[in-house]
């Protein structure tokens, strides 16, 4: 486990300093794409077309790219309470495309920062971003930057068409509008401390008591028999509850997730939460119990057992963790971060047949999902010139061009020529 940990941790370190990090993880991807797709669809986005992302940064932000794109800041999820006011900042972000605000933007972006923002994150979903917090600011970087672009660039006209708009495509989504009125409130309340660390430019964006008044008027215009009948349902409602409960265990120190999930809170976040935080603070029997508990009281959550295969992969339960990654997989479809992570132990047990369903896995995660730690694991799991493509591609996907072309040349002296691995190391060196 040492092992694996000082391995992300160089990754992270790899990663160029402008680059802001984005995080994969099944859980969070899964209800938040859900969350968005009414908004798509009010969109006039075809079905599928709109793509979720999680950026690892403190900022209460979030931005849409290319129409499609949508990045989602952790540090607006961590403090966003309600879904409806998570789908009320995306109704926003999509009201700037619409009202064409973005293509000046994307303009401004230059390439290079497009490419970075679009490096795939690192790590089994969450696991790569644990460790020593002070890592974030060099991580991280670029991402204010990014985050200056997109909040500040806007002027006060654009915001407030933006937020007419966004009451307009939360209405034809027929999901609540006065998920708008939360999010105000949201950012009133942390106001004070942000606009005092940000940027004096953000002195052109309009205040936050002008916006909230107007998406009020803008509400009361909506139809008297108004029912939002797609709003997020009970269910939806607790896995948003959870996904939060999941960043805040990864992203935050013991004390403040003590502070917002105390142990007097027994719901299923809470106890989330906790045994997320005390599994990232070394305390791996706690965590232990605290999940398995979890499992007991929703045996049928993919991501409990999810952690519980990560749990006990740290602990050295090689078996332990297979079962619980497996009984994962069999209780979600397309999971390639978890198809990930079993691979990486299998790679690591050994036992006869690991090593072709660690293959096997690490192809099927790669078809949905290229990550760097695939190739990694998949490098480590052949033993012939493939090995050597797989590294090849790694370093591609890092950016790292000359170790790229080495291991592809590499490949290419040992793999046969018609060979799809051949093929491929070919496109890296042509790259
Ligand atoms: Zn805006």
């Amino acid at each position: 486990m040492r092992k694996f940990f000082i391995f992300l941790l160089c990754v992270i370190f790899a990663l160029p300093t402008y680059a802001a990090s984005l995080i994969n993880d099944t859980e969070l991807e899964r209800i938040l794409t859900e969350l968005v797709a009414p908004l798509a669809t009010a969109a006039d986005i075809p079905d599928g077309r709109l793509n979720v992302h999680i950026v690892n940064s403190d900022d209460f932000n979030a931005f849409v790219m290319g129409g499609e794109d949508v990045y989602i800041y952790t540090g607006l999820l961590t403090q966003i309470k309600s879904p409806d006011a998570l789908q009320a900042v995306v109704a926003h972000e999509l009201g700037h495309t619409l009202g064409g605000h973005m293509a000046q933007m994307s303009q401004r972006m230059s390439a290079e920062m497009t490419r970075t923002m679009l490096i795939q994150a690192l790590g089994i979903g969450l696991m790569a971003i644990g460790g020593d917090p002070s890592l974030g600011a060099g991580v991280l970087a670029g991402s204010s930057g990014v985050a200056q672009q997109s909040m500040l660039a806007f002027t006060r006209d654009e915001e407030r068409i933006a937020d007419d708009m966004g009451v307009k495509l939360m209405a034809r989504a027929k999901l609540d509008p006065n998920g708008f009125i939360d999010v105000f409130r949201q950012m009133e309340n942390i106001t004070g401390a942000l606009e005092s660390r940000i940027n004096p430019n953000r002195i052109n964006h309009p205040l936050t008591s002008e916006r909230l008044s107007n998406v009020r008027e803008q509400i009361q215009k909506l139809d008297s028999d108004y029912v939002p009948t797609n709003a997020p349902t009970p269910q939806q409602r607790s896995e948003y509850e959870l996904a939060r409960a999941k960043l805040v265990g990864y992203l935050y120190n013991p004390d403040r997730v003590a502070t917002l999930y105390p142990n007097t809170d027994t719901s299923d976040a809470a106890q989330y939460a906790r045994a997320i935080a005390r599994m990232q603070s070394g305390n791996l029997d706690d965590a232990r119990v605290g999940t398995l508990n979890l499992i007991s009281n929703n045996p049928d959550n993919p991501y409990f057992y999810e952690l519980l295969g990560d749990i006990e992969y740290q602990l050295g339960h090689y078996d332990d963790s297979v079962d619980a990654y497996e009984q994962s997989l069999k209780l979600t479809d397309n999971a390639p971060q978890i198809e990930t992570a079993l691979a990486l132990v299998l790679t690591e047990r050994r036992k006869p047949g690991d090593v072709t369903r660690a293959i096997e896995l690490c192809k099927r995660a790669l078809l949905t999902s290229p990550m760097p730690l695939t190739y990694w694991v998949l490098a480590r799991a052949y033993d012939d010139g493939r090995a050597d493509w797989a590294r090849a591609e790694y370093y591609h996907m890092m950016g790292k061009d000359d170790m790229a072309r080495e291991y592809a040349r590499r490949a290419q002296r040992s793999l046969p020529h018609d060979s799809p691995e051949y093929i491929k190391s070919g496109d890296i060196l042509n790259n």
